[in-house]
């Protein structure tokens, strides 16, 4: 089965109801790539007024799901209650939220397992910081973030993962060509070697860290390149040349 490009843009804590009301209607107005998913994860305050607002093929991202039911947990929001608002993604385990906020490996698989299995795809994110890269450790440290999730998981059709490297992240250092598809290729190698070759084959990978109009068509051309997660970029009207990134 062909793995269908994906691009999701993660507003992280940005844009107000007017500059979001803008981006959904640059959105809206563009000729977009059928070919690619597209996905957009604004501020849990935005989301019913994206889901509103911006056009059906477009789906909309959660930044963050609790890991239980509904009930006493005072600021998280549910499963249950993304479902009932139309929020059919949600991204997990971003490396601010893994080193601002503390979660561990284990917190985000487990985010991973309640989301998924309550109906709530999930961009299940992993990388290496600079230090991790310059130890050459970078494989071994993805290699453990992929085991704490598979601990959890036995169904790999709602999760995308992407490869962010923390050092690429906001910083315009983007990952080279090489560099990504090493890792991209090793993922698919750990994931046919740990889980099974049909999730190795279909499951997509995309790559975030300074992914901008500029450098996402060469990336996009590597094989194991199914996609992009984008920060900064997905705030300007250039995000729909990388949604176009394969025309
Ligand atoms: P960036 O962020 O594109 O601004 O580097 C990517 C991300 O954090 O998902």
């Amino acid at each position: 089965m062909a793995r269908k490009f994906f691009v999701g843009g993660n507003f992280k804590m940005n844009g107000t109801i007017s500059s979001i009301k803008d981006i959904v209607q640059n959105l809206n107005k563009a000729d977009l790539d059928p070919n690619t998913e597209t996905v957009i994860a604004p501020p849990a305050l935005y989301l019913l007024l994206v889901r509103e607002h911006v056009k059906k093929e477009i789906g909309v991202a959660a930044q963050n799901v609790f890991d239980k039911a509904n009930g006493a947990f005072t600021g998280e929001i549910s499963a249950s209650q993304l479902k009932d608002s139309n929020i059919d993604w949600a991204i997990l385990g971003h490396s601010e939220r893994r080193t601002i906020l503390n979660e561990s490996d284990e917190t985000v698989a487990s985010k991973t397992k309640f989301a998924t299995e309550n109906g709530v795809s999930v961009i299940w994110c992993c990388g290496e910081s600079l230090e991790v890269r310059e130890a050459g450790k970078t494989l071994e440290v993805i290699a453990s973030q992929l085991a704490a999730l598979k601990a959890k998981i036995s169904d790999w059709s709602k999760i995308v993962i992407a490869y962010e490297p923390i050092w690429a992240i906001g910083t315009g250092k983007v990952a080279s060509t090489e560099q990504a598809q090493e890792v991209h290729a090793s993922i698919r190698e750990w994931l046919s070697k740990n889980v099974s070759q049909s999730v190795a084959d279909e499951t997509r990978i995309l790559y975030g860290g300074s992914v901008s109009e500029k450098n996402c068509k060469e990336l996009s051309k590597e094989k194991d390149i199914d996609g992009f997660l984008v920060g900064g970029a997905s705030l300007k009207p250039a995000f729909v040349d990388i949604i176009n990134s394969k025309l």
